[in-house]
Parts: structure tokens; C-alpha cells; sequence
């Protein structure tokens, strides 16, 4: 069950330190008005969300207007890759509205034709062509519109199933939900489409069986076969896990896709733009993907996202058939272009390689100390840790309990929810230093020692 933080003020102990400082009760109380209003005027769904109110966020740490400053592992959910409010996507901002064009939806701006551009010449040969959208949910739709486009053209209608992987999550929206991998966040759709299937995804830790054989034996069973298939989807890695696939996993899966005239696209949405240690998250896996879907980091800040592939599937659709009101829109697509430049300019993806290599290797040796941790996943700067009962059953009380204490301590995480729950989610910005990780491991390290003893202890006292 998904928990609620509170937002009356809690007596929390004193922080200060280099990079972070809690010095109020915890929400501020002056900012409990403006948690108030929200809860006034938007749905409960928004309350899972720790009541820090963002007055600030630079770099790697954000302030509330109480004076209280965390270091911030959660990158707003995977956004601010280059850093919160990178001076040079701030100044790209402020430039392209000084300029006094903000939008210019059904007619060519330059800013979305330079970012475009960018975009396309880092990708590997033969997935050059993308489209410019505003959410992530927006180009999973859209790549699974060209998957399902292709499928027909190539093999009749019956090759529309679009094949996706259990716990697997692609958004909200009709076609992106139902691509998801979580019956509980599908109930409300009722009549499911028979054309999506999931499988379950190759993690090694909850699906011990990570052979290819297994994924074509569980389609097997239901009944679905090559000639179905239009397109295979899958988050490179598990956003609710931080889990990868393994590689010969997907060496098999791109030469079956081939073969068959099945696409193959990757949700890139989470790990591209440098979070899993290289550029694009599929490098990882020695393949190029038919067509990619990107949001999140793309921009480090604005609302933009993408779908990149191969130019033969992109082009399905005449001009005019394919649009969307803020595509390409000039502030958005300038400020994805000046992130990516920072990346590149600032070695960001190999920032990310390195100061993953020190948090796994951290947070594997608390693994090795604590029972409670039933696996560690994750590449570069992305991490889930798996908080486990006895077994392997997802402990979702103990991770938001870390999360809570985390906050508390001055840094800032988030469980996600829905997923079957359990794990912490860790995803600083790419551009933070060894002394700020060293410092927020240690944090880390001790808000989840001390919550783990304090679960340890109630459990104790319960079966007495
Ligand atoms: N795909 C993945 C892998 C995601 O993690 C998300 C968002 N968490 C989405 C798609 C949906 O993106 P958005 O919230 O921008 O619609």
C-alpha cells in the first residue's frame, strides 16, 4: 500500500555540513501553507511525494526558503542530468525568450532544427530520424503507433502484438500503461487490448531464468508466436529495479527481432543522456534498437522528449499524419541542446561511469552487512536497492522508511511506488563530486543501519 508523508512538522536533529543543513522541523512550518494549498487544490494522487517545498536546486543539492539544503540523489525522477539549473541551460532559456519566440507549433523554428540535429548526429548510424515530443508517455505511444504501423505493412494485421515485460513501467497514458508490466496501475482500463503481452524480464534476482528460450517459451504459452509479434519494448533497464538484462539476453532478442521483422525499441526514457556510465543505455547491451523513445534527461529541465530509429520506420507516415502541439518547442528543444553540450563538455558520461563504479561498489558492500537488501542493480549513476523481508519478498515499509530518514538527514531520495515497492532509487546528477557521494554514503549508510535496527527490533518484539 502506497504510504502518505505528513506534512505536520516534525522535530528532526540538527544537520550542517558542507553540503547540506536541516535547521527547522521538517516540513518548514513556513512552507506548510503552500503544502496546504496543494492538498486544497490537486488530487490525492500528488501527496506521495515528500513534502520538501523546492525553492532552489543547483548542481546536486536543493533548498527549501526555510534555509534547509539536501543533496539531492533523485535528480527530480532522472531529469537534471547536467546538474539543477545548469548555468548554461539557464542561459539558453533566458535567451531564446529574450529572443520573443516560445512557440511556434505547425511552423519551423531554429532552435528545435539545431537540437534535432545534435540530437541525430551522436546516434549510431541507421537511427538518425527523430520526432520531437513533450513526454515520455508521448513517444512510448508513438513508437508503439510505428511498431503496430509496421507490423501490419510487413505482416497483415495479425502481426500487432507488442510485446513488453512484467513490473516494466512506460507512463500513464492508454497505449503506454497497457505496454506496462503492473496489473494494478491497469485495472481502471477494463478492456485490455489482447494485441499487448508481457513476459517476465530477465533480472536474474526475481526471474532466475535469464535464457531467451524462457522468453519464447513464455510467449509460447500465451499462445503468441513471430508472425503476431509487431514490436518488443522494453525500459533498458527496469525503472522500478534499476535491473539490465544481460547482454547475450539481448544479442538473442535483436537477432530473433531481426529475423522476424519485429521491432525492437528501448525505453530509453530513464537511461539515456549519460545516467547508466555511457551515452545511450543500449550501448551497454552491444545492440542498436529499431527505435528508442527519450524524455527526462534530454533536456535537463523543460518538458521534452523524443523518438529516434531507423529512418524506413520513422518515415511510415506521410507528412502531417504524425504531430504533436508543443513538438520541438524552441525554449524547450534550446535547453536540451545546451544539456547536451554541458554533458559533453563537461565529461559528464564518464563523471557518471566513475562515481557509479564507487556508489555500487558502496552499496554492494552494505548489501554484504545487511539481510535486508536483497539485491543491488543499477549501472553508472542509477542504483536500486532492494529492501527485502526474509526471502525475497519486497519490503515497501522499510524503503519508504529509509527514504523518510534519508530526508530527514538532508538528502533526498525516492521509493518508487506501484512497482511492488521495496526499492530505493538512487540518481544524483551526473556532474556530482567524489566528496559530495562519499558524503551522502555515508548518510545513506546510516539512516538505513539505524532503520533497519529499528524494524529489527519491532519485528522482535512482535513475535514475542
Ligand atoms: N518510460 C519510462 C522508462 C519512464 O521511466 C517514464 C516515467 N517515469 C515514462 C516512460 C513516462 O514518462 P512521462 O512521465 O514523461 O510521461
Amino acid at each position: 500500500m502506497a504510504k502518505e508523508f505528513s506534512i505536520t512538522p516534525v522535530s528532526v536533529p540538527r544537520v550542517e555540513t558542507k553540503y547540506r543543513r536541516i535547521q527547522t522541523p521538517l516540513p518548514a512550518p513556513e512552507t506548510v501553507p503552500v503544502l496546504e494549498s496543494l492538498h486544497r487544490s490537486e488530487l490525492r494522487a500528488m501527496q506521495g511525494q515528500p513534502p520538501v517545498l523546492w525553492d532552489r536546486a543547483e548542481g546536486f543539492q536543493v533548498y527549501d526558503p526555510a534555509g534547509n539544503r539536501w543533496i539531492d540523489w533523485s535528480s527530480g525522477v532522472l531529469i537534471t542530468n547536467a546538474g539543477h539549473s545548469h548555468p548554461d541551460v539557464v542561459e539558453a532559456i533566458l535567451n531564446q525568450t529574450q529572443k520573443r519566440m516560445i512557440a511556434s507549433y505547425m511552423f519551423p523554428n531554429a532552435a528545435r532544427a539545431a537540437f534535432a540535429e545534435r540530437f541525430s548526429s551522436l546516434l549510431p548510424e541507421g537511427h538518425r530520424k527523430v520526432f520531437l515530443l513533450s513526454t515520455g508517455s508521448e513517444a512510448v505511444e508513438c513508437a508503439i503507433k510505428l511498431c503496430r504501423t509496421h507490423g501490419i505493412k510487413t505482416g497483415g494485421r495479425a502481426k500487432n502484438v507488442i510485446v513488453s515485460y512484467e513490473k516494466a513501467f512506460h507512463g500513464r497514458t492508454l497505449g503506454a500503461q497497457q505496454a506496462g508490466g503492473i496489473p494494478a496501475l491497469k485495472e481502471w482500463i477494463v478492456n485490455l487490448d489482447p494485441g499487448f503481452a508481457q513476459v517476465p524480464f530477465p533480472d536474474g534476482f526475481r526471474t532466475t531464468d535469464t535464457s531467451f528460450d524462457f522468453f519464447l517459451k513464455c510467449l509460447d504459452e500465451q499462445g503468441i508466436g513471430a508472425p503476431n509479434v509487431a514490436g518488443v519494448i522494453l525500459e533498458t533497464y527496469q525503472g522500478g529495479s534499476a535491473a539490465f538484462a544481460p547482454k547475450e539476453y539481448m544479442q538473442s532478442l535483436r537477432e530473433w527481432c531481426t529475423a522476424h521483422k519485429i521491432l525492437l525499441v528501448c525505453d530509453e526514457v530513464q537511461a539515456g543522456f549519460g545516467r547508466t556510465g555511457t551515452m545511450w543505455g543500449f550501448e551497454h547491451y552491444g545492440i542498436v534498437p529499431d527505435l528508442t523513445s527519450w524524455g527526462k534527461g534530454i533536456s535537463s529541465s523543460l518538458p521534452l522528449a523524443a523518438v529516434a530509429g531507423r529512418e524506413d520506420v520513422m518515415d511510415l507516415h506521410p507528412p502531417g499524419s504524425m504531430s504533436s502541439t508543443h513538438s520541438g518547442n524552441p525554449v524547450c528543444c534550446a535547453a536540451a541542446l545546451a544539456s547536451l553540450e554541458a554533458i559533453l563538455k563537461e565529461n559528464l558520461v564518464e563523471n557518471s561511469r566513475r562515481m557509479g563504479n564507487l556508489l555500487h561498489e558502496r552499496l554492494n558492500r552494505m548489501a554484504s552487512k545487511h539481510p535486508q537488501i536483497g539485491c543491488v542493480a543499477g549501472k553508472g549513476l542509477v542504483a536500486g536497492v532492494s529492501c527485502v523481508k526474509p526471502g525475497k519478498e519486497p519490503d515497501g515499509e522499510l524503503a519508504w522508511d529509509v527514504v523518510e530518514r534519508c530526508y530527514h538527514k538532508g538528502l533526498l531520495m525516492f521509493s518508487p511506488v506501484g512497482f511492488g515497492g521495496g526499492t530505493v532509487k538512487i540518481c544524483p546528477p551526473l556532474m556530482i563530486t567524489e566528496e559530495a557521494l562519499e558524503e551522502s554514503l555515508a548518510v545513506f549508510e546510516e539512516a538505513f543501519a539505524e532503520v533497519a535496527a529499528e524494524h529489527e527490533a519491532r519485528q522482535e518484539t512482535a513475535a514475542r
